[in-house]
């Protein structure tokens, strides 16, 4: 796809204020693809206007036509399925089936889920003597991050638009060629001018302005704890609506009844998709000491089966990130069963599929999210411990349990501090919450829950 040299802002693509720009670059052979603008405080003020001008006509448009605007988004994503899949696959690095059936199948998935959801939801209660109405907030500061490029931009600018909201949405400085792709999305799609604005640029930039900005009523972001931090202070300080996705270190509890050779297999599976960079990846493996060396032995030759098919991660900053976490794993004493630092391959930010025995709950790698193709496999005595391990960080986005009978999958899973659990290698579902407990996060998406998110409450008393 050609990168556009100008912001969406309005329903047009206008000039950016200032002439930086920031490269895009291929993972892979690590050629630069393209330029975009790198957007300013000025930009975002641009974009915030127009979200602001076009909210009273977008917040009375009746649901049912929100509802029909948001299918023509989804039938645009579906007749540019192929074109999503090819850019993503370009500037994130994933292998084009991957793309193809996650990162643009899941945003058509979620489009639709709230093109019906807008038809649906009752946006009007009576309480007694009293009728509530769901409101839109107002406008949306969105900023999204680049491991699901278009799927984390659909997750939060659907069920805004659905709930009547607007929204300006600063996407990852990594992945912008996806954002714009949206927006020609949206273009296509006939959404009235200013329900949907993109400002590309630098986070600490474009997003801080963004997250600032005194005329955004909610800010929605996905990213980092320590940026997360920052966002929900300042949202704080303005008493304003915030919603953050943040990191994780999600545990997969094999318990001993378990079909172990499954559970190890599913589980590496899952650690090393999308090159390991998904924020509710199982990258502790916790295992029962009784079959301890056997699931090490599974899941080494799981993980060597992938090699460099799973794709680069999305940058040398990312990569020498990943690599320092290894060395860390190293250095603190955990067994390197499987890959390590060395790339292995020349060109590219590839990362070797990696597996480490014998990590205990405290060291570095079993505390801090890598966001890389790292698996650490602890071992723990009895249920008790298996608990105490799994809750023992300060995250909570998500978890999986293995064990012979469901039930007793879901005793343990109601004792997880985490937001969603995988019973058996449960399917994802669009429409269930997806959030965090602890330091993961404040708010849900998805769903019902992801649309209530935009929405505040007006009780009128008769
Ligand atoms: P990041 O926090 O560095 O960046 C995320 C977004 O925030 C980007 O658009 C970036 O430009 C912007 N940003 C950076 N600094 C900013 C600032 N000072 N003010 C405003 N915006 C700023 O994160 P990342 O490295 O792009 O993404 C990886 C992280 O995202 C991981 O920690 C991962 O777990 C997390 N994540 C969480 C979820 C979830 O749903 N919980 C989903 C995906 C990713």
């Amino acid at each position: 796809m050609k990168a556009h040299h100008g912001m969406y802002i309005g329903g047009e693509w206008r000039p950016a204020a200032g002439a930086d720009t920031i490269e895009v670059v291929n993972p892979v052979d690590e050629q630069v693809i393209g330029r975009v603008p790198a957007g300013t405080s000025a930009d975002v003020g641009h974009a915030v206007r127009a979200a602001r001008a076009a909210l009273p006509g977008w917040a009375a448009t009746p649901p049912t036509e929100r509802a029909a605007k948001l299918a023509a988004l989804r039938d645009v994503l579906v007749a540019r399925k192929d074109e999503i899949a090819e850019t993503v696959t370009a500037e994130l690095g994933s292998p084009l089936p991957f793309s193809q059936a996650v990162h643009a199948g899941v945003p058509i998935l979620v489009a639709g889920s709230y093109a019906e959801l807008a038809a649906t939801y009752a946006f009007e209660e009576k309480v007694g003597n009293s009728t509530v109405y769901h409101e839109p907030v107002g406008v949306v500061g969105a900023i999204t991050p680049w491991n699901y490029p278009l799927h984390q931009i659909v997750a939060k600018v659907a069920p805004a638009l659905a709930a009547g909201c607007t929204v300006v949405l600063k996407p990852a400085e990594d992945t912008p060629l996806t954002a714009q792709l949206f927006a020609e999305a949206v273009a296509e799609a006939d959404f009235p001018a200013g329900v949907f604005n993109l400002v590309t640029g630098l986070g600490p930039v474009a997003g801080q302005a963004l997250a600032e900005h005194p005329d955004v009523d909610l800010v929605s972001f996905t990213g980092s704890t320590t940026v997360g931090r920052r966002i929900g202070g300042t949202a704080g300080a303005a008493v304003k609506r915030v919603a953050l996705e943040l990191g994780g270190k999600s545990a997969n509890v094999i318990l001993p009844s378990a079909d172990l050779a499954k559970a190890v297999n599913v589980g590496v599976a899952n650690v090393m998709s999308n090159s390991g960079q998904t924020c509710s990846a199982w990258t502790r493996m916790l295992v029962h000491t009784s079959q301890y060396e056997e699931a090490v032995g599974l899941a080494a030759a799981a993980a060597a089966k992938y090699g460099d098919r799973i794709g680069p991660v999305v940058s040398a900053k990312q990569r020498s990130r990943v690599r320092s976490c290894i060395e860390k794993g190293i250095a603190e004493g955990a067994r390197l069963v499987v890959g390590g630092p060395e790339s292995p391959r020349e060109q590219g930010y590839f990362i070797s599929p990696t597996v480490f025995a014998d990590v205990t709950p405290d060291m570095t790698i079993a505390q801090e999210e890598i966001f890389g193709p790292v698996l650490s496999i602890i071992r723990y005595e009895d249920e008790e411990e298996a608990v105490r391990i799994a809750n023992g960080t300060v995250y909570g986005l998500a978890g999986a349990v293995w064990a012979a009978e469901e039930a007793e999958a879901v005793a343990f899973a109601r004792r997880l501090d985490t937001g969603q659990v995988d019973i058996n290698g449960g399917r994802f579902n669009p429409l269930a919450p997806f959030g965090g407990y602890k330091q993961s996060g404040v708010g849900r998406e998805l769903g019902s829950h992801g649309l209530t998110e935009y929405l505040q409450t007006k009780s009128l008393q008769f």
